[in-house]
């Protein structure tokens, strides 16, 4: 399989290219499929194995070709990391893949002044990469608007678990519309992350590498 191969626009093929990308990792092989066909998916995989573009890819995908039948302003994707490190590697990544595409991208998180980022959002944005704290705040003052995403991802959901976001988690819930699609991601499997996991993901095609 090769990336050529795959239903995605030129655009993200051109800047994969770019990038050096020969072919699909396992984990890019088992899950771009599945997403673009919009299974929910719970993959267990850590870092190194390409687990940031196997969901950013399709989700620049599907976001762009939207894009291009109609015009539409809307946090359509939202994706929730631990950290501010890891938030802003994600934003980078789908700033890179996105970049032939008109796929916005910004991250949210703490540390620094709000105001740029409410003016971001104001003028439209299509991915939202957020740590939990910055998030709610922006949230409760009607900056951001969680209710047209369709697609949700868990980042390195064991690591939040650990920093004691399951309650933060469970609040985002309640923000977010129940039909849509939800991508989770954990580097490691235990009861309690897959608890969590199965009571945020239906029927997921499971995958792990
Ligand atoms: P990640 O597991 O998402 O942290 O990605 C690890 C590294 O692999 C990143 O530097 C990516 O740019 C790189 N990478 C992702 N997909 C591929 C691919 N298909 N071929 C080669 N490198 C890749």
């Amino acid at each position: 399989m090769k990336f050529e191969d795959y239903r995605i626009g030129d655009a993200l093929k051109r800047s994969i290219k770019e990038l050096g990308y020969k072919k699909p990792t396992d984990i890019q092989f088992r899950t771009i499929p599945a997403v673009l066909k919009g299974e929910d998916v719970l993959a267990i995989a850590q870092t190194g194995t390409g687990k940031t573009a196997a969901f950013a890819i399709p989700v620049i995908s599907m976001i762009d070709e939207r894009k291009s039948s109609k015009r539409s302003e809307r946090v359509s994707c939202l994706v929730m990391a631990p950290t501010h490190e890891l938030a802003l590697q994600i934003t980078s990544a789908f700033d890179t893949l996105g970049k032939f595409t008109k796929v916005k991208t910004l991250c949210v998180h703490g540390g620094v002044e709000q105001e740029p980022q409410i003016a971001k959002l104001g003028k439209g944005v299509d991915v939202v990469v957020a740590t939990p704290g910055r998030m709610f705040d922006l949230v409760s003052q009607g900056a951001l608007v969680l209710k047209d995403v369709d697609t949700l991802i868990l980042d390195e959901a064991d690591h939040m678990l650990d920093l004691g976001f399951i309650k933060d988690i469970r609040d985002l819930m309640k923000h977010l519309p129940k039909k849509r699609q939800t991508l989770f991601f954990s580097a490691t499997i235990n009861p309690e992350i897959k608890k969590l996991a199965y009571s945020l993901v239906t029927n997921a095609i499971r995958i792990q590498v």
